[in-house]
């Protein structure tokens, strides 16, 4: 059987007409399936409806100042099963049988980690079966079942992943992730408005993109699209647009094409360890520790200072530093000493490009961009396929602008 996975986000499914729009999509993509010759089965996955999981939220917040996670979550998965029923019930309407799944049911397993927990296996004989049977499968987004049982929720917007590990699992000829957005652009079009649309973007592009804050897509879903080499095709909901195609495959065209795009990470904080001791194991020590919070943590650095001291600075999103500052306060007294420095109000602009591995004169251009803006550089971090300057989250909009302007990326 041919299968394909489609996903609706949540401003794509706000209201009941616009879940109708989406189940005639779901619809037509089966019967086209069809005509082609094969059975063809398809799975839907949605989101929460328009902005529903922020009013859980801030709900959450209203009943308690520190939300136990697990009841985060308990709270936090009812969005999904509100769309998924209604989904099945106007596809019913519409004439095709279908069926809604929370994550129980069609044995999404994720790791105990709430709020943002991650997805160790799917048994996927449930959807097979009503598949075969002709039911077009409709699977809430988000969530999983930890291995006590409990409910998990896989962080913000990660319904993405959801589709795309479906889409794994079920050896899926695609995963379509439909959104209010077009496709994958060279910059975060509401900053730069000369963004253009990418036709094609490799999987590691995609993935830096994703997680330096392009904002379209949640990174565990590229990375799992990766790993299983599942083709992404992130289209419009409602617009006939062909979107952007993330693959591994890298034809002459993409070749040529040095930089993918532009991305803006706002609102990080930056967490220096000040005189610590420099022998061997500190750092193995701190970043241990700081993995048992599961925070993440980006463009660490260490420098070497004078009478066997270091400093090692990281960003941190800034909404994580509260969470984070006790965890210091015990590493500090674990390695024997130092003082904590947090700073606020930073952001990254990075440029990614698969033509970064090659061309030393590309992060040349990006701080020469910057320095002619007098723009001061925090932190600098590079990794194969990127380079990324931390800067005043004041600078941020201005710098993204100038840096897309000085890579040509509005011009084809
Ligand atoms: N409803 C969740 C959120 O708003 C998950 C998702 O939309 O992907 O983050
Ligand atoms: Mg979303």
């Amino acid at each position: 059987m041919r299968t394909i996975v489609q996903k609706f986000g949540g401003t794509s499914v706000a209201d009941v007409d616009k879940i109708r729009a989406c189940a005639q999509r779901a619809i037509a993509t089966r019967k086209s399936l069809e005509s082609k010759g094969k059975p063809g089965g398809v799975i839907v996955v949605t989101s929460a409806m328009g902005k529903s999981t922020d009013l859980l939220v801030k709900m959450a917040a209203e009943a308690n100042a520190h939300p136990p996670r697990r009841e985060m979550d308990a709270l936090l998965s009812t969005g999904e099963r509100v769309t998924v029923a209604l989904m099945a019930m106007v596809l019913e309407a519409l004439g095709a049988p279908a069926v809604s799944f929370a994550a129980r049911q069609v044995g999404i397993q994720t790791d105990a980690d709430f709020t943002r927990a991650r997805i160790t296996a799917i048994d996927t004989a449930v959807l097979t079966e009503h598949l075969a049977a002709g039911r077009i499968c409709v699977v809430a987004g988000f969530q999983g079942i930890s291995p006590t049982g409990d409910i998990t929720t896989l962080g913000r917007g990660g319904s993405d992943t959801t589709a795309v590990a479906l889409a794994a699992a079920l050896a899926a000829e695609s995963c379509e992730i439909y959104t209010d957005v077009d496709g994958v652009y060279t910059a975060d079009p509401r900053d730069v408005p000369t963004a253009r649309k990418l036709d094609r973007i490799t999987y590691e592009e995609m993935l830096e993109l994703a997680a330096l804050g392009a904002g379209v897509l949640h990174p565990r879903a590229v990375q799992f699209g990766a790993k299983y080499n599942v083709p992404i095709h992130v289209r419009h909901a409602h617009l006939p647009d062909e979107g952007t195609l993330i693959t591994d495959k890298k034809d002459d065209q993409m070749e040529e094409v040095q930089v993918a795009g532009v991305a803006l990470k706002e609102n990080l904080g930056r967490v220096s360890l000040q005189s610590i001791p420099d022998v061997p194991g500190v750092a193995s020590r701190v970043f241990a520790a700081l993995a048992e919070t599961g925070i993440l943590v980006d463009d660490i650095i260490q420098t070497e200072g004078n009478d066997k001291l270091a400093t090692i600075s990281f960003t941190v999103e800034q909404a994580d530093l509260s969470e984070i500052k006790p965890a210091i306060a015990k590493i500090l007294a674990d390695i024997g000493g130092g003082t904590e420095r947090i700073d606020t109000g930073f952001a990254k602009v990075s440029v990614v490009g698969v033509g970064i591995r090659s061309h030393a004169a590309l992060a040349a251009l990006l701080f020469r961009t910057l320095a002619d803006a007098q723009i001061n550089i925090a932190n600098i971090t590079t990794s194969e396929i990127k380079v990324c300057a931390i800067i005043a989250q004041d600078d941020g909009k201005k710098a993204v602008k100038l840096v897309h302007d000085a890579f040509d990326l509005d011009k084809d």
